[in-house]
């Protein structure tokens, strides 16, 4: 029997489950062909980059799935697992890993500052709310 739940932190993904990350991912993740053709990104450099997608969405949803009031630790364990893909991300896109393009304040239960850190996207200058259940103590 295929059946697989979205649980805070526990993730069982089945085959079926597998096969509707893909297909979101594919709905809702665009490469730009422009710079697959510019970072000279192989067709297995593109099915790579896919897959961290699928993995990353499978994470988001766990997040989501959590309560922050009683998960904090596990939406940070979850939080790091995503750090960790977007540095995949990056290296499998053949740039340098580079946590300041990371877009951490999009992740779900996330209180920091949306409009700043947008702003400075790509800059040293990050900022955390001490009140968000995933960042407080990075500030
Ligand atoms: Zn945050």
């Amino acid at each position: 029997m295929e059946n697989s739940e979205v649980k805070c932190g526990g993730i069982v993904p089945s085959v079926v489950m597998k096969e509707t990350v893909r297909q979101r991912v594919k709905k809702t993740v665009f490469l730009n062909p422009n710079l697959i053709e510019k970072q000279g990104i192989t067709p297995e450099g593109v099915e790579k980059i896919m897959t961290l997608h699928m993995r990353k969405l499978v994470i988001v949803d766990a997040m989501e799935a959590c309560n922050p009031v009683i998960d904090g630790a596990k939406l940070r364990e979850l939080a790091d697992q995503v750090t960790e893909i977007e540095f995949e991300l990056q290296e499998a896109w053949r740039f340098p890993r580079n946590i300041d393009y990371h877009k951490f304040w999009e992740l779900p239960h996330c209180s920091c500052p949306k409009m700043d850190n947008n702003d400075d996207w790509g800059t040293p200058y990050h900022h955390y709310s001490e009140k968000c259940v995933l960042h407080a103590d990075e500030g």
